[in-house]
């Protein structure tokens, strides 16, 4: 088994990771089975550890990178890692290493990288102009929802502060949404209903209180579980939440919709079993 390097840029980068497919300049006797690390010589990263599943061949794929790169390797993985090239600053101007070098990377990818996963098309991620995002593992998510339960102790805080790493953003998302539909006990806050899939699913979503969009916090407090139609009549300014806990609608009479969601006016909202948990009434405003 080999090692081999292949370069990309950031225009080159997506095609790669998407497809699986990596360029070369020119032939290189790669078998199947050989290990590639990607570097992205635009970004200072480097991408890994890829596996070939064929040899060096000339245009696998021939509309690939308008045809710039004859020499093509197609690749998988398991798992595929990030790091920046700072961790191994050789591989920004050297072309050989040795074996040991190589192996060394792939240790730093596996254990100090940030875990990716291909996303759709159409994803917020997407919409960022990045292909991949980390991929929370669970113990990342536990991890995450002890930091939400331990900021319980402090004051409510007006906006997100720490800046994460994306990995730990997408733990810190997932063990929101986890921590808020618990709270409630998987039941909307505003009509008490509770309902989940035939596999036990809960329809119950988390919503931010105060927009994510607005810099709202992941924090336990600026979270209130809704269903669907009460998450949507919230986020559509139908319901408000009074200093006592209370339901308010919009006095919208001519709109379709009124006549329903006027019967919830005044009605007190379902609460977390927990005080602490409750939802801070600044993030209301
Ligand atoms: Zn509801």
């Amino acid at each position: 088994m080999n090692y081999w390097k292949s370069v990309c840029n950031a225009g080159t980068r997506p095609k790669c990771i998407r497809e699986q497919l990596v360029p070369f300049p020119e032939y290189r006797p790669i078998s199947a089975g050989d290990t590639i690390i990607l570097y992205d010589y635009s970004n200072n990263d480097i991408y890994g550890p890829m596996i070939a599943i064929t040899g060096c061949e000339e245009d696998l794929v021939p509309e690939a990178w308008q045809g710039q790169y004859q020499y093509q390797v197609k690749v998988a993985w398991d798992e595929l890692y990030r790091i920046t090239s700072s961790e191994f600053p050789r591989i920004e101007n050297s072309e050989e290493f040795s074996e040991e070098e190589f192996q060394q990377v792939v240790d730093l990818l596996q254990n100090e990288g940030d875990r990716l996963m291909l996303l759709e098309w159409g994803t917020p991620a997407a919409a960022l102009d990045t292909d991949i995002v980390a991929e929370p593992r669970d113990s990342e998510i536990a991890s995450a929802r002890k930091d939400l339960e331990a900021q319980l102790e402090n004051e409510p805080p007006d906006a997100e502060t720490t800046e994460y790493q994306s990995v730990e953003q997408v733990a810190r998302q997932e063990a929101f949404r986890e921590a808020v539909r618990e709270a409630y006990d998987e039941t909307c806050a505003v009509c008490g209903i509770r309902r989940e899939t035939p596999d036990g699913r809960p329809e119950v979503e988390a919503a931010h209180i105060k927009p994510k969009s607005e810099g709202g916090p992941d924090d336990i407090r600026n979270g209130i579980a809704l269903c669907k139609l009460h998450h949507w009549a919230f986020d559509n300014s139908w319901l408000s939440v009074t200093d006592n806990y209370r339901v308010e609608i919009t006095d919208a009479q001519c709109s379709d919709g009124y006549s329903e969601f006027v019967s919830l006016d005044g009605q007190n909202l379902e609460l977390p079993a927990d005080p602490r948990m409750y939802p801070a009434l600044k993030y209301f405003d």
